[in-house]
């Protein structure tokens, strides 16, 4: 018998991969984020175009890539985040998997100036579905600067399939808001056709809070706070007068990563205890920090869900700290916004 299994070429595998991980523009936007927070960047700038059908670009001051370093970040599971299977119960950065730069370039024109600081010239890649077209050496600032163009443009169903640019861009701005508020420490902007979209100078979360969804949450938020040994939880909620009917506004993070989870959103608003005016979602930005050992982040790349080894702990101490802090309510410490 002849034998007939052949293993796939990278181009094949790779853009087999980024039918999962790059969904719509929106998923190249939060993977480059989170590579410019990864890399420890103070300031990210986000332009698109066209709702990124054209063009993605994202340029920080993080700590940039050797030649070596930026060929190799193309490669299929290359990454500097984890070198050992015990690493993957001690993940504190966005990234681990080593996929979004290889899936990304597999479905897009993608050019790449990188340096690192310590270093005089740095890099310029261009890829192209995966086959590099150039690499030279340049001269460019410090940091990273991809410019993702043509985004599907050797895959016509998934670029037909996108949505209106409206939609498109309101994914965007979703992952966007994420980011920004998971790392109120760095500067964000971000830019559509030229119009600006966000502005965002560093500083404390509240100020971030307030940055992003206007000053009359300056009277609304609430510092929450409650810490065990097994997990802390910080952040703001909206007073229940500010609680809206649309439930865009509730941000878990669990070691500032964006989650979704139906099971503590009902804690908090459990918490709330029958104040908030009928059918409408409190506004809230939580972040929970725990031994990564005690959860599960190993799941699809584009899925926001994630478990804990003690649900049931998690659930009452976000009671507990939301709890608290709607009875701060009346007296709540005035805000310091000028950080
Ligand atoms: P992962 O983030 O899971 O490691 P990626 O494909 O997103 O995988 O990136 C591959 C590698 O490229 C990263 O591990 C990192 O070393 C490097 N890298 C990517 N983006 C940046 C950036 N903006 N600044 C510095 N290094 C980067
Ligand atoms: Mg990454």
């Amino acid at each position: 018998m002849q034998n007939v299994i052949q293993l796939l070429p990278d181009s094949i595998a790779n853009q087999i991969a980024a039918g999962e991980v790059v969904q719509r523009p929106a998923s190249v936007v939060k993977e480059l984020l989170e590579n410019s927070v990864d890399a420890k960047a103070k300031s990210v700038q986000v332009i698109i175009r066209e709702a990124g059908r054209n063009l993605i670009q994202i340029v920080d001051d993080g700590l940039g890539m050797t030649e070596t370093d930026a060929r190799m970040s193309f490669e299929r599971h290359a990454t500097s985040k984890i070198r050992t299977s015990d690493d993957l119960f001690r993940i504190r950065t966005m990234g681990f998997r080593g996929e979004a730069l290889a899936s990304i370039a597999a479905v897009a024109q993608i050019e790449m100036r990188t340096r690192r600081a310590e270093e005089e010239l740095g890099t310029l890649i261009r890829i192209e579905g995966s086959d590099i077209k150039a690499q030279e050496s340049i001269s460019c600032l410090p940091g990273t600067n991809l410019l993702i163009k043509n985004l599907f443009f050797n895959v016509p169903a998934r670029r037909n399939f996108l949505k209106s640019n409206s939609v498109e861009m309101r994914h965007i701005i979703d992952e966007f808001q994420r980011v920004a508020l998971a790392n109120p420490e760095v500067a964000f902007s971000l830019f559509h056709n030229d119009q600006e979209i966000y502005n965002l100078p560093a500083g404390k979360l509240s100020r971030r809070i307030v940055d992003m969804f206007g000053k009359s949450y300056r009277e609304q938020l609430n510092f929450c706070e409650e810490q065990t040994p097994y997990v802390t939880v910080h952040g703001y909620i909206g007073k229940p007068e500010s609680a809206k009917k649309a439930r865009n506004e509730q941000f878990f993070f669990v070691n500032n990563r964006f989650i979704r989870h139906n099971y503590l959103h009902h804690a908090v608003v459990g918490a709330y205890e029958g104040t908030l005016p009928e059918g409408s979602h409190p506004f809230y930005v939580l972040f929970i920090d725990i031994d990564p050992s005690h959860i599960d982040i190993n799941i699809h790349p584009t899925k926001t869900e994630i478990k804990f080894d003690d649900e049931r702990s998690v659930y009452a101490i976000m009671m507990a700290a939301v709890r608290k802090a709607v009875g701060l309510y009346n007296l709540s410490p005035s805000l310091d916004f000028d950080s």
